[in-house]
């Protein structure tokens, strides 16, 4: 039986290894047979190794090879479009708490840091979620800071509890993927009982000096213990788990192969990656000199990483934030993610006091308590508005973990093709929701538009039927319907 008290970071990510690999991307990056050969493969759907990974990402930092990098990036919308179609999967975070002890370098939440702490009681809680289903989301991050003391495990279950009981109207939370700090096996069976989706934590960076340089106190700084903590979540019975690099930390092509390596492991360990990559990049916050960080990330540098990464593991989720401009977030949408944050606030309490000015969107939020500053700064429906003019499907759904399809059987879905059968009337019946309980008139009229054409997509005759009856149940009054 796996034990995750005996792996160990260095068992998986291995230094050497990352830099034989990237050292033979370096040696065919002008290898026009060889990325024909891996793009070939890559339209198979049937995933990349690290060193085909590696070849791509330097193939595509040569500057002279813009054909090149233009054919990645037209296959990676290709396969987006292939598994994914148009749907986007929508979500809020909410910040519980930002008390922390860890001292690390990039974040506002650092102990040393000037923000003004708090910590949200069970009422504020219920107000938070009140307000974020005012704006018609349905699946929540929830994040806080690491501090045993002010936010323990039990606080975040109390805190869980209160959210999926809090109902607003026909709003309510069904889904809360929760972003802590690594924990024990003990922890994580108690947020599997809880109710959690998916537990999310970043890795920030794979490069240990790098990680212990920036980490430099607090429970944070031991690289080992946090590299380790999926494999303890996994253990604890959690079978969607998130992983994510702050890029920005350190040089992006060797995280993405430690990205890889990563997924190796818990496919290899678990026989099931990760449900979901993260793709952050480092913002300003609090008490954070941005010209300390050499590594930051350019706009193409960040296409590049995502384009690979969809070609890579075509079945994993790939999230963005509203860390990213509004503009530049519709471009790298189509490049492969499937998951995006909209009207977001960063602070501990922003949502409900949002809602008392009457403000939705970022612009006037306090930034007094703010982990770090949002780029996109529009209102929920303002990002699922655009999203739909750019033929997207903003979707509310979150029926595979109610329904019991996490870890393995959902990827059996997604690889036999039954997206079409079950995601894709599910992101429309939840988009038929909001827009009946949420949306202006035009975003009502864009919405039954796109459920028209998309509604052929559906493969199974049966399912169609079904849809149909759904959606006139749905505009009659009743809610919460799923395949
Ligand atoms: N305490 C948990 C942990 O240790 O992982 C949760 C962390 S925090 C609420 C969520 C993520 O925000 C972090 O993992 C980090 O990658 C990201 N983050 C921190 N500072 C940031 C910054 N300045 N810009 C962008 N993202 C940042």
């Amino acid at each position: 039986m796996f034990d995750s008290k005996s792996t160990k970071a260095e068992d998986f990510i291995n230094h050497e290894e990352i830099l034989k690999v990237l050292a033979y991307g370096e040696e065919h990056r002008n290898d026009h047979e060889e990325v024909e050969r891996i793009l070939k493969k890559a339209e198979s759907l049937v995933g990349l190794d690290r060193y085909e990974v590696s070849v791509l990402l330097h193939a595509c930092e040569n500057t002279e090879n813009s054909e090149l990098r233009e054919k990645i990036f037209s296959m990676a919308r290709k396969i987006k479009e292939a598994i994914y179609g148009r749907r986007i999967v929508m979500f809020a975070p909410l910040y519980v708490s930002n008390y922390c002890i860890n001292g690390c370098k990039y974040c506002g939440y650092h102990c040393g840091s000037g923000i003004r702490r708090k910590k949200l009681t069970q009422e504020e809680v219920a107000e938070e979620c009140r307000a974020i289903e005012a704006m018609g989301h349905k699946r929540i991050a929830m994040e806080a800071g690491e501090d045993p003391k002010n936010c323990d495990i039990d606080y975040i279950i109390e805190c869980m509890k209160t959210a999926y009981a809090t109902k607003n109207g026909n709003g309510e939370i069904r889904r809360i993927n929760v972003n802590i700090a690594a924990t024990t096996v003990e922890d994580y069976k108690k947020l599997k009982e809880a109710g959690i989706g998916t537990y999310v934590l970043f890795q920030e960076t794979y490069h240990k000096p790098t990680y212990e340089n920036l980490h430099p106190s607090g429970p944070k700084s031991d690289y080992d213990y946090h590299t380790t903590a999926h494999d303890r979540a996994m253990q604890g019975g959690i079978d969607d788990v998130g992983i994510g690099v702050l890029y920005g930390l350190y040089e992006y092509k060797y995280e993405v192969i430690g990205t890889m390596l990563h997924v190796k492991h818990l496919e290899d360990t678990f026989g099931i990656g990760p449900h979901t990559i993260s793709i952050p990049r480092i913002k300003w916050a609090e008490g954070v000199d941005l010209s300390l960080f050499p590594n930051i990330v350019t706009d193409e540098q960040f296409k590049t990483i995502i384009a690979v990464l969809r070609l890579a593991v075509p079945y994993t989720g790939m999230i963005i934030s509203t860390r990213e401009e509004c503009g530049f977030r519709d471009e790298i949408i189509s490049l492969g993610i499937s998951q995006t944050s909209g009207g977001s606030c960063t602070g501990v309490g922003g949502y409900a006091k949002r809602l008392a000015e009457g403000s939705c969107d970022s612009s006037h939020d306090d930034q007094s308590t703010a982990q770090f500053k949002v780029s996109d700064e529009r209102s929920e429906a303002e990002v699922s508005k655009a999203l739909l003019k750019n033929g997207y499907i903003p979707s509310f759904c979150t029926a595979c973990y109610r329904a019991g399809r996490t870890g393995d059987r959902f990827m059996q879905l997604a690889k036999t093709g039954n997206i079409s059968n079950c995601c894709l009337p599910n992101a429309m019946l939840t988009l038929a929701e909001y827009a009946l309980d949420y949306g202006d008139d035009e975003f009502r009229q864009l919405t039954f538009d796109v459920i028209k054409t998309e509604r052929e997509n559906i493969k199974e005759e049966k399912v169609k039927t079904k849809f149909d009856e759904y959606l006139e149940r749905i505009k009659a009054g009743e809610r919460d319907f799923r395949f």
